[in-house]
């Protein structure tokens, strides 16, 4: 598998520490509020990793933190810390507030068929391990205390920077937001691994240290996490582009230091999910959620079809027209899976062997999700039984996790229920005898006695892609093959 790789800037094959072995680790979301579909585009193309590294055989450990303290509202350390804005504005307790967000993360991941990592850890359950690395660091000279607070030192190292590939604009966002100066520090990137004084009076959590009664910076989370979860040798670490700098520089800086050797040779990054005035993001009032997807009636699938048809390190626009022709895409897809009739799945193993290497090459090209999608459409056209179409589009629904099998079932059901009713009517239906067929047109008649002309237009734009003519009469409709 080829997968590019963020800290040599270079697309490169894929290597584990283990052999068959996966250890990946995930920056979970800071539970202050709602997630953002934005936030959710990188969970949704990180999932399709996760499950792509599963199809090719691979045990995989994944493990994703829940950032429920210590990241303040600039990235570099100055600021707000997020939480604590996110209760005052609830009246509610931090705690409060992270037990809710967290819950509407994993129910948002549900929704959009995000597998949960196999270990999911709050950042505040894990204070030992921060004051462990950060003690060692102080007893090495990679820390200084300043102020009141501990810094990692960043003119120790020769190499800080190794994400410097990227767009200076996309890695300054985080830190400009609220930035102040903060005197304490020695070099302008040394960062916060242990506050006490510094925003200390309305801090809601805090536990006693070496260096007095403090909480964790940001970054310390990720690396002590990772490190208790997925060990000293991490295969794979991910995250959206914004966390490349500082978040992703500082967490290399801190656990090679304290490791003393390379920690984590791979690094996936997702890029931006945009509107048309820039990057979406929390801090700028009304955000979009996949609840606002579901009141404006789309299905939060649409919305993993539209991400999987991007490639992933490409900034995605977003804009209501291309979630409808993402819509209008994936309901068609559906339509053409209903009309197919379960049943025998023997197939000849040429064709569905070539069918399963072109899928399993587009995702080992660097995650080329749109083209492993062109994969389904080709499974709809090859000249295979019915049942073995099935049988492949739910084998490659594993990894592209569409849910194409039950809502084509559902679909099925529906134009069944559409059909029954108009047939109940007394309506003819002269054809070539292929009850899916008849079933669509049954349920154009029935759409058009209901008056949902958008529906019967778009039926009969499903049957003209499949080929079919209808022609309405006196009480029945006639269909031909064009
Ligand atoms: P946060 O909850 O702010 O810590 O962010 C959670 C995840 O979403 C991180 O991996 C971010 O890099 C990522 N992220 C933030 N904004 C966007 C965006 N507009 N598009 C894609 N990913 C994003
Ligand atoms: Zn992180």
């Amino acid at each position: 598998m080829y997968l590019y790789n963020s800290a040599t800037h270079k697309k490169a094959e894929f290597v584990t520490h283990t052999p068959g072995h996966v250890e990946m680790y995930t920056c979970g979301p800071t539970v202050y509020h709602f997630a953002h579909i934005g936030n959710l585009r990188s969970y949704i193309m990180e999932d399709v990793l996760e499950k792509t590294f599963r199809y090719e055989g691979y045990d995989v450990n994944r493990v994703m933190n829940i950032t429920d303290v210590g990241h303040l509202s600039s990235d570099a350390d100055t600021g707000e810390d997020k939480m604590l804005k996110g209760a005052k504005r609830e009246h509610k307790t931090v705690m409060e507030i992270a037990q809710f967000y967290t819950d509407a993360f994993f129910e948002d991941c549900r929704k959009l068929n995000i597998k949960r990592p196999d270990i999911v850890q709050p950042a505040t359950g894990c204070i030992d391990e921060y004051i462990k690395i950060v003690k060692k660091l102080e007893d090495t000279g990679y820390a200084y205390f300043a102020g009141g607070n501990v810094y990692f030192d960043t003119s120790r190292l020769d190499h800080y920077y190794v994400f410097n590939d990227h767009d200076e604009e996309d890695l300054a966002v985080g830190v400009r937001e609220g930035v102040e100066e903060d005197t304490n520090k020695r070099n302008k990137n040394d960062f916060v691994l242990w506050f006490t004084k510094s925003k200390f009076e309305n801090q809601a959590l805090k536990w006693d240290s070496p260096w007095g009664v403090g909480y964790p910076g940001w970054h310390i989370e990720c690396s002590g996490i990772s490190m208790k979860y997925n060990g000293e040798y991490l295969d794979l670490h991910c995250g959206g582009i914004d966390n490349a700098f500082p978040h992703h520089t500082n967490e290399i800086a801190q656990s090679e230091s304290y490791l003393g050797h390379t920690w984590c040779p791979q690094w996936f990054h997702v890029h931006h999910l945009n509107t048309s005035d820039g990057k979406m993001s929390k801090s700028k009032g009304e955000f979009l959620t996949v609840s606002l997807l579901e009141e404006k009636g789309y299905d939060p699938l649409v919305y993993r079809f539209f991400c999987l048809l991007s490639h992933y390190r490409k900034a995605l626009v977003f804009t209501w027209e291309n979630l409808d022709n993402a819509k209008i895409a994936y309901d068609k897809l559906i339509a053409r899976i209903a009309a197919l009739r379960p049943g025998d799945a023997q197939a000849d193993e040429s064709i569905v062997n070539c069918l399963k290497e072109k899928f399993r090459s587009s995702l080992d090209n660097d995650l080329n999700t749109s083209l492993a999608i062109t994969t389904l459409y080709d499974v709809l056209k090859a000249k295979i039984s019915d049942g073995a179409k099935l049988a492949l589009l739910d084998d490659f629904d594993q990894v592209l996790g569409l849910s194409l099998l039950s809502h084509a079932a559902a679909k099925r059901e529906e134009n069944a229920k559409a059909a029954s009713s108009a047939n109940a009517g007394g309506f003819s239906i002269t054809g070539e005898g292929d009850p899916s067929i008849d079933a669509l047109v049954l349920a154009r008649a029935q759409a058009k006695k209901e008056k949902n002309f958008a529906e019967a237009d778009r039926i009969r734009e499903e049957l003209k892609n499949q080929g079919i003519e209808v022609t309405d009469v006196r009480g029945g409709a006639i269909w031909k093959r064009i």
